[in-house]
C-alpha cells in the first residue's frame, strides 16, 4: 500500500506513467543492469549516460564478463565518464559477487549495500526496482522535492538534515509498488521540480506544495556550507622520441586513480616562462631537440577541484630515459585509459586526428 501521504505516492505514480523517459535501462528487472546504469548516472547527464550505458552493457554484458575483465579494459569503457574510482569500485564488487555470491547478484539489502562502491542510495534503487523491496530512494532530486512540497528548512548536508529525510522519505515510499514509486520520484525531480525555475504552474502537486504557497521553491533545499573549489596548476610534457611518447600510470591517492598521463609538474599558482623552462632544463637537459606549446590555459572542472593545464610538447633525442615511465606507440595510445584532457591534448597534437581506438 501507498505511504503515510498515498495520494502524494498516486500523484508522482500517475505523473511518471505519462512522463516517464524511455531509458535503455527502464524496464528490467535485473540488478546488475540497474546497478550499471545508476553507477554511470550518477554526476552524469542522461543524455550522456545512455551512449556510456549502451557501450558498457555491449561490453560487459553481466556481471562474471566484468569480473573477469582486466582492470584497465573497464578504465578504458570508462573513459570521458571521469569519477574513475566509481568504475575501479564496481570492478571490485564485481569480483566479490563472483567469489562469494558464485556470480548471481545479492538480494539482501545488506549484502547489496556491503559491495563496494554501492550507497544507501544505489542501494536502494537496485532492491526496490530489481526486487520489489521495499527501501526508499534519497538523492539530490528527492531531497529538492521533499523539501519544497513539505517545506523543510533544514538542511540537507547535515546529520539532522539526513536523518529528518530519511524519515520522511521512508514514511512516503509506496510499499506495494516501491520500484515504480522510487522512479516516478526521481524523475519527477529531473524533469518537473527541476533546481531552477520548477514548472510549478503545471504541476500535478501544486494544489499541496507548501514551498509554492509560501513562496520559498527558489531557496530549497538548503545547504549548510558551500563546497569549496581550490584551484590546482599542472603542466603536462609530452615527451616524444620518434614514434613514441612517454607515459606513466598515476598512482591511486589522487584525482585519475590508475589513468595513463605524460610528465605532469604541479605548480601552486600559474607558473610563468622561466619556471617552465627551468623543468626542460632540469628533467630533459640536453637530450631536448625542440619545445613546442601545445595549449595554455585549459580549464578542467571535477567536483572540488578546477584545474588550469598548460602543456608543452618535448622532442628528445634517442638516449632520453625517463625513469618510471613507459615509452608508448602514439598510434597504439588509443588503448590505455587516459583522463579526457589528456585525450585532447594528444588529439591536438594529431592535428584533430582521433586516437585509434583498440
Ligand atoms: S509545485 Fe513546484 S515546487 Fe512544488 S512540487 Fe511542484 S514543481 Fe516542485
Amino acid at each position: 500500500m501507498a505511504g503515510k501521504y498515498p495520494l502524494f505516492a498516486v500523484t508522482l505514480e500517475r505523473w511518471y506513467e505519462r512522463h516517464k523517459r524511455d531509458l535503455p535501462w527502464r524496464g528490467t528487472d535485473n540488478p546488475y543492469r540497474i546497478w550499471v546504469s545508476e553507477i554511470i548516472l550518477q554526476q552524469t547527464r542522461v543524455a550522456q549516460g545512455y551512449d556510456y550505458y549502451r557501450r558498457f552493457i555491449e561490453e560487459f554484458p553481466d556481471v562474471a564478463s566484468l569480473a573477469a575483465a582486466p582492470e584497465e579494459r573497464v578504465l578504458r569503457a570508462w573513459q570521458g565518464l571521469g569519477y574513475y574510482s566509481r568504475a575501479r569500485n564496481m570492478h571490485a564488487a564485481a569480483r566479490r559477487v563472483v567469489d562469494v555470491y558464485g556470480g548471481t547478484f545479492p538480494t539482501d539489502y545488506a549484502d547489496v549495500r556491503s559491495l563496494k562502491g554501492i550507497g544507501d542510495y544505489t542501494a536502494a534503487a537496485i532492491c526496490s526496482i530489481a526486487y520489489g523491496q521495499p527501501f526508499a530512494v534519497l538523492d539530490g532530486n528527492v531531497f529538492r522535492v521533499l523539501s519544497r512540497y513539505f517545506l523543510v528548512d533544514l538542511p540537507i548536508d547535515t546529520g539532522a538534515g539526513k536523518k529528518y529525510f530519511k524519515s520522511l522519505a521512508d514514511e512516503l515510499l509506496d510499499r506495494a509498488r516501491p520500484g515504480l514509486y522510487n522512479q516516478a520520484i526521481m524523475d519527477f525531480g529531473a524533469l518537473q521540480c527541476v533546481p531552477k525555475s520548477p514548472a510549478c504552474e503545471d504541476c500535478p502537486l501544486a494544489d499541496g506544495c507548501l514551498g509554492l504557497s509560501r513562496g520559498r521553491v527558489e531557496e530549497l533545499p538548503r545547504k549548510a556550507r558551500s563546497l569549496a573549489v581550490t584551484d590546482r596548476y599542472l603542466v603536462y610534457f609530452f615527451v616524444v622520441r620518434g614514434s613514441g611518447v612517454f607515459l606513466h600510470r598515476r598512482g591511486t591517492d589522487d584525482i585519475w586513480a590508475g589513468l595513463y598521463e605524460p610528465y605532469l609538474q604541479e605548480f601552486a599558482s600559474r607558473p610563468g616562462t622561466d619556471e617552465i623552462l627551468q623543468v626542460v632544463r632540469n628533467v630533459f637537459g640536453p637530450h631536448v631537440q625542440g619545445v613546442r606549446l601545445l595549449r595554455e590555459g585549459q580549464k578542467h572542472l571535477l567536483t572540488h577541484r578546477r584545474l588550469w593545464i598548460d602543456s608543452y610538447r618535448i622532442d628528445v633525442d634517442s638516449d632520453f630515459r625517463l625513469p618510471g615511465f613507459e615509452e608508448i606507440q602514439i598510434k597504439g595510445i588509443g588503448k590505455y585509459p587516459m583522463p579526457k584532457p589528456i585525450v585532447e591534448l594528444f588529439q591536438r597534437m594529431a592535428g584533430g586526428e582521433l586516437i585509434p581506438r583498440p
